[in-house]
């Protein structure tokens, strides 16, 4: 890869509860390099030699190739919250149990001598495509990750919306149906528990339950536990009518929700990336058409919906664009 005088890199971290991913990623937003570590959940300074290993494999993965004369100028982790973004610091994560009030950006900081950026995931991937993905044409940008959970983040103008104390944009609990399944965070039918990659394998398999036949329960090796969002995906693609059922139901839940976005936020465009998004591709159009039913926002079908441009990087890709940012 040719590299011009002024250019700089970013290195960005991607914390989950059993393994740390780093690159380094270009002025640009494009990853060069990748590194991954397992992660220590339980203990606070194993945790942190984990994380300061992955940068590590990135920087000499990187002076292998002889790029590094060209500087890093920051280092931006994506983290499990809740975290203050203002100050760097994890608060309690529930997968993290180690992390208690841990100071993560000042203890990176010191170690490398680098400005460092911490913030959750549904922030950073959004702000990620904003600058450089699938968001990058447009100023109001709201994106959501649809994986285990569901993962939000609102940037207005290039800037991350935090709230009053960076606790905003949990756009995955709102409640869409409160006589709904409870969700891990407590509430009942928020659109994680109704539209996320486990719920739509527990919707599968609840009408499976019920004496439905798929052929979903073949790739499942006829136990209904075993059942994953991707089988019902799969089951989809081959002409299964009770996957297309789900993922049916599973978008209208969705339109549901995108209606209340527009009314709240109306933004420029929706991004919807994870792994999740793929399967709903095609149910897109469904779901553009369905939000006038949703909506009071007459220009809401004006909207683009579409697919996130990081998938399973995106957590890298938003921890390095967090440097590009500054925290308002
Ligand atoms: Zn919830």
């Amino acid at each position: 890869m040719t590299q011009t005088a002024g250019d700089e890199y970013l290195i960005g971290v991607d914390i989950g509860g059993t393994k740390v991913a780093a690159g380094l990623v270009t002025a640009a937003g494009g990853i060069t390099h990748q590194a991954r570590t397992p992660m220590v959940a339980n203990d606070a300074i194993a945790g942190l030699a984990a994380v300061i290993s992955s940068i590590d494999s990135v920087r000499a993965a990187a002076k292998l190739e002889a790029e590094l004369d060209i500087p890093i100028s920051g280092i931006g982790i994506c983290a499990p919250g809740p975290l203050d973004p203002r100050t760097g610091i994890v608060i309690n994560p529930p997968n993290l149990p180690g992390w208690r009030n841990f100071p993560l950006a000042s203890e990176i900081s010191k170690t490398y001598r680098l400005p460092v950026r911490v913030d959750n995931d549904g922030n950073a991937a959004a702000l990620a495509e904003a600058l450089w993905g699938a968001g990058r044409d447009y100023r109001n940008v709201f994106c959501a990750t649809i994986g285990t959970g569901i993962g939000t983040g609102i940037v207005f103008d290039r800037h991350i919306y935090h709230g009053r104390t960076g606790a905003a944009a949990e756009g995955g609990h709102m409640t869409i149906d409160y006589r709904g399944p409870r969700c891990g965070c407590g509430k009942f039918g928020c659109i994680e528990v109704l539209a996320s990659g486990p719920s739509i394998a527990r919707r599968a398999s609840e009408k499976i339950a019920a004496g439905r036949s798929s052929a979903i329960m073949e790739q499942a090796g006829g136990r209904l536990d075993r059942i994953t969002g991707e089988m019902v995906g799969r089951a989809y693609g081959s002409g299964d009518l009770l996957a297309k059922e789900v993922l049916q139901e599973t978008a209208l839940f969705l339109t549901v929700w995108l209606g209340n976005i527009v009314d709240l936020l109306e933004p420029d465009v929706m991004i919807i990336g994870g792994g999740v998004a793929c399967m709903l591709q095609p149910f897109f159009e469904e779901i553009r058409n369905g939000l006038p039913s949703w909506c009071v926002n007459s220009h809401c079908q004006e909207i683009p919906l579409v697919t996130a441009h990081y998938g399973a990087d995106a957590g890298i890709a938003g921890g390095a664009a967090l440097c590009r940012s500054p925290v308002t």
